[in-house]
């Protein structure tokens, strides 16, 4: 079955000191796996492709990206360069490689100009963003520029984990609970309800976010969300209840997450038209994400979809 795969990351030099925080609390041999996969695309990419079935990769900047870069200028210059970068290695191979933009957040007007620079003039299908911009979350109007030309070029927008921009003292003195174990997903997951709750998909109602790791838990928590809403003050007033924006404005990748339970839960929650197949190349096993979900105990109408269908409707592949 033909498969699409969109939370795959790459490295250039340019951007590799912005990492430091997240190699901190990786093991060192993992680390150097996964480096020498992030500066490849040709080679062991895909290769990896071919031997597992993988069609299409659309690649994006691993975490954190120059969303961390402290000179707005520099990141703004940078992220234009990785785009014009990414660019080639999608010419070089049109029918393997699509790709997100990488958006310098710092300036949303810049952003949203390379937003549309990279869809328009590059070929780019949408933008991958690494979580809050120095503590700033997308919920906040400075980024309604950003939002605005989404809708208008009908892209989706990929928000991916980063670190949060301070330490949680919950965490303390559990390293394996940091990053991609934990903390991402708490980080992650809130930033999604941070623009429900906010009201981004009230103004900007042909939004779609994408997030991975299987929605970040969201799935599993729909129904909590409207029964406490219902209870709760409320910071803005929303036209719908919370479940409804996450079924109409959000869809999920499968992106580490290979687990039954949780794509089955999904399923229940948002519909198959909802979820995308992904690995997350190259922290997670390309051949383990697609025995998952070759073998997963679903319809083959569903298991298109969710492998191609669903990724070629939103992205326009
Ligand atoms: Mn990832």
């Amino acid at each position: 079955m033909k498969k699409i795969v969109l939370e795959e990351h790459f490295l250039t030099p340019a951007l590799a000191g912005y990492g430091a925080n997240v190699e901190a609390f990786i093991d060192p041999e993992h680390f150097r796996h996964y480096k020498s996969r992030l500066g490849d695309f040709e080679d062991i990419r895909l290769q990896e492709m071919d031997a597992h079935g993988i069609d299409i990769s659309v690649l994006s900047v691993t975490t954190p990206g120059v969303q961390v870069e402290p000179d707005c200028a520099i990141a703004v210059r940078k992220a234009k360069e990785v785009n014009d970068m990414l660019a080639t290695v999608m010419q070089r191979n049109p029918t393997r490689f699509s790709g997100f933009a990488h958006l310098a957040l710092q300036d949303p007007v810049e952003a949203a100009n390379e937003l549309e620079r990279a869809v328009k003039q590059l070929g780019m299908c949408g933008a991958l963003i690494n979580g809050h911009t120095n503590g700033e979350y997308l919920d906040d109007p400075k980024f309604w520029p950003v939002w605005e030309r989404a809708e208008a070029l009908d892209v989706p927008i990929y928000l991916h984990p980063a670190n949060a921009p301070d330490s949680a003292k919950c965490l303390d003195g559990y390293v394996e609970l940091l990053g991609p174990a934990w903390a991402w997903t708490a980080e992650t997951a809130t930033h999604a309800l941070r623009m429900v709750m906010g009201g981004v998909f009230d103004r900007f109602p042909k939004v779609t976010l994408v997030l991975g790791h299987m929605g970040e838990t969201l799935p599993f928590v729909l129904w909590r969300l409207d029964s406490r809403y219902k209870m709760m003050k409320h910071t803005h007033t929303l036209q719908k209840l919370p479940s409804q924006y996450i079924r109409d404005n959000i869809m999920i990748t499968t992106a580490g997450s290979c687990d039954v339970p949780a794509l089955l839960c999904s399923m229940l929650a948002l519909g198959a038209d909802r979820i995308m197949f992904s690995v997350d190349y190259p922290y997670e096993s390309t051949a383990e994400a697609v025995d998952f979900i070759t073998r997963a105990p679903i319809s083959e109408i569903d298991r298109a979809k969710i492998c191609h269908l669903n990724a070629e409707r939103l992205l326009r592949l």
